[in-house]
C-alpha cells in the first residue's frame, strides 16, 4: 500500500455516493470523493427536493379554493412562476452548502471533476490519478429521450426546475413517477395539461385500484389524460409545439416534457477497462452486497438500477460501509420500502399490490374504504380518499398498505414500520386511531371487502 492510497474513492456526490463517502470517513477511512457537477446529484438538484417545493407551491391553488367554504373571502392570490424558481433555486444553493460541510467534516477530500476509472484501483481525476484499495461508482442515472423525429425539441425533467416562464399548455409523455407528478404539479400552478402514456392505465407497478382513483382523480381536475398514444413527431410551428401522436390526434402546446424512464449513466468512466461488467438494460451488475464484476469496485444507487429511490441509495450507502469498514458484510434488504407518487391526490404504498399478493398467495383478505375526507364536507371538494389493507389469512400478516389522498406519504411511513415489523391484522385492530383523522381508518377497517 502506498502512503497516499485511499482506501475508498466515490464516483459521484449524489445522495448514495455522499452518504458512502461520509460514512466511511467517519469509521475512519481514508476517503475521496469526485462530482463533476453540483453536490448532492439529482435529488437535491433535480428531482425529489425541487419537484417537493414545486408540488408544495402547486397545492397552494386547492388551499386557496378550499379556504372558501371554511369562510374565508378576499382577492384573488396570483401565481408568479420567477418567484417560485428564484426561492427554490435559493433553497437548493443551501443544500449544496450543506452537503459540502457534511463531507468537509466528515474528512472527506472533494474532487470537483470527472473521474475516469483508469485500471480496477486507479482513477484519474482532472491532473490527479489516485490509487484506491476500492472504488464506489455512484454515477446515478438520466433521463432517456424516446427516438421520434423533433425529440430534441421536448424538455427532460432536469430542464423544467429552470424553465424561463410557466408554459401556459405543456404535454407530458410517460406514465411514471415524473410523468405523473408534474403533470398535477402544472395543473395546480394553472397550466394546462395533456399527459400521453403509451398503455392503458398510468403508474404500472402500482395497486390497479388506486391507479384508477388516480387517474379518475386527475381527470376530473382537467387533466387530458391520453392512454395507448405514442408520439410520432414533434415540430415548431412560431412561438408553439406541435405534437403528432400515433392515433392520428395532435396536441399544440409551450412546452412537452418527456418522462420516459431514466438509464444509469455508466459511459466515459472506463468502466469496462476495469472489468466491470453492465446489464443488458446498461446498469452495472452487482451482487448482494454491491459489489461489481470487478473485485474492489463496487456499485450503489441508481447506477445498479435495483429499486431507483434516494432512501434506497442511501440505504445500500450505509449497508456497504458496514461491509467495508465496519467488518459487518450486510447485504441490503427491499422488502418493504414505502413510496410515494406525490400526485394530487398524493399516492403511497408500501408492501405487496393487491394483484401481486393474489398472484404470490393462496388467499388474500382485502379492507378497503373509500371516502370523503372531513374537510371536504366543508371545502365543497369531491375528491374522494381510498385506503386498502391486504392481509395473507394463513398469517394474519399485513402484506399491504395503500392510500391515495391527502398526506398519503406521511401516512404510509408510518405504516411502514408496522409491514416492516411483521404486523397482523389483529395489531391493526387492536390499535386505538386518533380521531378525527384518516391515518384512524388503517385501524378501524373490520368487514373484508368482497372479492
Ligand atoms: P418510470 O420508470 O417511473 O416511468 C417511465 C414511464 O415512461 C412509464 O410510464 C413508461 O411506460 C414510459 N415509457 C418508457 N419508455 C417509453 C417510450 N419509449 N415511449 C413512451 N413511453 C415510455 O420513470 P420516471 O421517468 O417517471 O422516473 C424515473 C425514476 O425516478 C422512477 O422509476 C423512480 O424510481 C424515480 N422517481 C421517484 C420519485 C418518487 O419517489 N416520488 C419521483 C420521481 C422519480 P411503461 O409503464 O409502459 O413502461
Amino acid at each position: 500500500m502506498t502512503s497516499n492510497e485511499l482506501d475508498l474513492f466515490v464516483i459521484g456526490a449524489g445522495s448514495g455516493g455522499v452518504r458512502a463517502a461520509r460514512m466511511a470517513a467517519s469509521a475512519g477511512a481514508r476517503v475521496a470523493i469526485a462530482e463533476e457537477r453540483d453536490l448532492g446529484g439529482t435529488c437535491v438538484n433535480v428531482g425529489c427536493i425541487p419537484k417537493k417545493l414545486m408540488v408544495y407551491a402547486s397545492h397552494h391553488r386547492d388551499e386557496i379554493e378550499d379556504s372558501v367554504g371554511f369562510g374565508w373571502s378576499g382577492p384573488e392570490p396570483t401565481f408568479n412562476w420567477n418567484t417560485l424558481i428564484e426561492n427554490k433555486d435559493r433553497e437548493i444553493l443551501r443544500l449544496n452548502g450543506i452537503y459540502r460541510s457534511l463531507l468537509q467534516d466528515a474528512g472527506v477530500e472533494i474532487l470537483e471533476s470527472r473521474a475516469v476509472l483508469l485500471d480496477p484501483n486507479i482513477v484519474g481525476c482532472g491532473s490527479q490519478e489516485r490509487s484506491a484499495r476500492n472504488i464506489l461508482i455512484a454515477t446515478g442515472g438520466r433521463p432517456t429521450r424516446p427516438e421520434f423525429p423533433g425529440n430534441d425539441l421536448a424538455l427532460i425533467s432536469d430542464d423544467v426546475f429552470e424553465l424561463a416562464e410557466q408554459p401556459k399548455r405543456i404535454a407530458i409523455l410517460g406514465g411514471g413517477y415524473i410523468a405523473v407528478e408534474f403533470a398535477n404539479i402544472f395543473e395546480g400552478l394553472g397550466s394546462k395539461v395533456s399527459l400521453l402514456y403509451r398503455r392503458e392505465l398510468i403508474l404500472r407497478g402500482f395497486d390497479r385500484e388506486l391507479r384508477l382513483e388516480l387517474e379518475g382523480a386527475m381527470r376530473a381536475r382537467g387533466i387530458d389524460i391520453r392512454n395507448e398514444v405514442r408520439a410520432i413527431g414533434l415540430q415548431r410551428r412560431g412561438g408553439e409545439l406541435v405534437l403528432d401522436l400515433d392515433d392520428g390526434s395532435t396536441i399544440v402546446a409551450d412546452q412537452v416534457l418527456l418522462a420516459t424512464g431514466r438509464t444509469p449513466s455508466t459511459s466515459g468512466i472506463g468502466l469496462r477497462r476495469a472489468g466491470v461488467e453492465l446489464d443488458r438494460e446498461g446498469a452495472v451488475r452487482v451482487d448482494d452486497y454491491s459489489r461489481t464484476s470487478a473485485a474492489h469496485i463496487w456499485a450503489i444507487g441508481d447506477v445498479t438500477n435495483r429499486m431507483n429511490l434516494t432512501p434506497v441509495a442511501i440505504a445500500e450507502a450505509m449497508a456497504l460501509v458496514d461491509t467495508l469498514f465496519r467488518d459487518t458484510p450486510t447485504a441490503m434488504n427491499y422488502r418493504d420500502i414505502a413510496t410515494a407518487v406525490f400526485g394530487q391526490p398524493c399516492l403511497s404504498s408500501v408492501g405487496l399490490t393487491e394483484e401481486e399478493a393474489r398472484d404470490s398467495l393462496a388467499e388474500v383478505d382485502v379492507y378497503r374504504s373509500r371516502f370523503l375526507p372531513l374537510r371536504h364536507t366543508l371545502s365543497g371538494r369531491s375528491e374522494r380518499t381510498l385506503i386498502k389493507l391486504l392481509v395473507d389469512p394463513s398469517s394474519d400478516r399485513v402484506v399491504g398498505a395503500h392510500m391515495l389522498g391527502p398526506d398519503a406519504a406521511e401516512i404510509i411511513q408510518g405504516l411502514a414500520i408496522a409491514l416492516k415489523s411483521g404486523a397482523t391484522k389483529a395489531h391493526f385492530d387492536a390499535t386505538v386511531g386518533i380521531h378525527p383523522t384518516t391515518a384512524e381508518e388503517f385501524v378501524t377497517m373490520r368487514t373484508r371487502a368482497e372479492p
